[in-house]
């Protein structure tokens, strides 16, 4: 999927440094993930200064390991801004549950947003997470049904990798890989509030 970053000031963690502070507040199991990154470092680390959309990309894949029992899930994120606008990033995430993945990026946007403004604690996570496994067995139940989109691959497909063991755990960020197709864009608001205007509308006749 697209990830759009609207605001050059705003890609890097380390420009919002109380969004990892929050993110390992509200789910501590994250600084377990396995990252490969190019310091090697582990995901906690990594993720003190890192771009956005690549906190969103292990965010999506923990919200699914939460509903689901899921055997791997691993995820990419990349971005080349000279064939696409500056601030795009493509975030490719795997998952074994179509609808699952919906709920995870929709809930993972709305987290991201709400720590953005301080206001992670207004969101019900036990409730978030329940509605998450509610999402995961109707999907279950759906199977094969598909809705013919791609956030990446598609655990136990051909062309999806191995699984090891680990629950949750992202190739190296050097293995890039292009997805499919792009489903969705990710827009993320920014902090302050953009004045609507209102509609200009054309006076009939005259
Ligand atoms: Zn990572």
């Amino acid at each position: 999927m697209t990830v759009e970053m609207p605001d050059p000031d705003r890609y890097l963690t380390s420009q919002v440094p109380h969004l990892p502070r929050a993110l390992f507040r509200v789910l501590p199991s994250m600084a377990t993930h396995t990252c490969h990154n190019d310091d090697g470092v582990p995901f906690r680390k990594e993720c003190q200064r890192t771009e956005i959309p690549h906190l969103f990309e292990h965010l999506v894949l923990e919200l699914q390991s939460q509903a689901q029992t899921a055997t791997v899930l691993r995820g990419d994120t990349e971005w080349n801004w000279r064939e696409t606008p500056r601030g795009f990033f493509t975030v490719t995430v795997d998952y074994d549950n179509e609808l699952l993945v919906i709920g995870a990026i929709k809930l993972a946007e709305r987290m991201i947003v709400a720590m953005d403004l301080n206001d992670v604690d207004a969101l019900d996570m036990p409730v978030e997470i329940a509605r998450l496994c509610d999402l995961a067995r109707i999907g279950r139940e759906m199977e094969p049904m598909t809705f013919g989109f791609s956030a990446g691959n598609r655990v136990g497909e051909p062309g999806a990798e191995p699984h090891p063991s680990e629950a949750v755990l992202p190739v190296p960020r050097s293995r890039r890989r292009v997805p499919r197709r792009t489903w969705s864009s990710v827009t993320f608001r920014p902090a302050v509030e953009e004045e609507t205007e209102p509609l200009s509308m054309a006076s009939p006749g005259g």
